[in-house]
């Protein structure tokens, strides 16, 4: 899918938390929102979402007006920190739950899931833990099941929010390979937003630096590196390398 936005604002109560966002993301690229806390990157993919909603801008997705689309008519999968897996649900029942809840019309048979799980639990090499509940899982692994439920409707956008946020340094390493590699092999056209900067560049084909609810700049590691477009980039960058 191509995600094309266009004058994107956004207030809550006075502050204006998007200033005039306009982005294109082409089909089956992985991209980057970087940027300080604060500066908007999660209002921007909850719009993309469905969660929320601009105040004014366009968001169109292979032509269409998605601002016009209900969040479950977007066939988006997502990966925010706050929507935590369901601590009452097995791994299994976990990444069902986004083909179980479908309407009934569009809804697969009970064998069907049960094959689409098993087949996703091989691919995020978690067989091992489909009867498992989430507190017993170590964060990575329950990174993967989330990233299974995400993935489970077949995604045609996949959107993750600090989706290694918690996560200590070397498991952060081998799941932002992992993902790269479960990006390649969806096809789907993917949005991380991050504060890291090594993830980042180490991760997306283009990186979007963010600050205070506008792009600053578009590039790669090597682009934003030696030519940032502007003081709050060379500061940024400097700040956090
Ligand atoms: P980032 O992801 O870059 O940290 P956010 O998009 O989460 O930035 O937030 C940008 C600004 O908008 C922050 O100042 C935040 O406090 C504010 N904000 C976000 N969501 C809401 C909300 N639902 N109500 C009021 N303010 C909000």
């Amino acid at each position: 899918m191509t995600i094309t936005i266009a004058g994107m604002r956004k207030r809550f109560g006075q502050t204006e938390v998007l200033r005039g966002i306009d982005l294109s993301i082409e089909k089956g690229e992985l991209v980057a929102l970087l940027g300080p806390s604060g500066s908007g990157k999660t209002t921007l993919l909850k719009i993309i979402a469905g969660l929320e909603w601009p105040d004014s801008g366009a968001l169109n997705v292979d032509g269409q007006n998605w601002l016009n689309l209900a969040a479950q008519d977007r066939r988006i999968g997502f990966v925010f920190q706050h929507y935590a897996l369901f601590p009452h649900m097995t791994v299994r029942d976990n990444i069902a739950f986004g083909l179980s809840v479908r309407p009934r019309a569009e809804r697969p048979g009970k064998a069907i899931i049960a094959a689409k799980v098993s087949e996703l639990l091989e691919f995020l090499q978690i067989a091992h833990l489909g009867d498992r509940y989430p507190t017993q899982l170590s964060g990575g692994q329950r990174q993967r099941v989330a990233l299974g439920r995400a993935l489970a409707i077949e995604p045609t956008v996949l959107l993750l929010d600090e989706p290694f946020g918690a996560l200590d340094a070397a498991i952060r390493r081998d799941l932002r390979n992992w993902l790269r590699s479960v990006h390649d092999a969806t096809g789907s056209t993917s949005i991380f937003v991050t504060h890291d900067q090594e993830e980042a560049f180490e991760l997306a084909d283009r990186v979007v630096v963010m600050g205070e609810g506008q792009i600053e700049q578009i590039g790669n590691a090597d682009q934003i590196h030696d030519h940032p477009a502007s003081p709050f980039v060379a500061r940024f960058m400097g700040a956090t390398v």
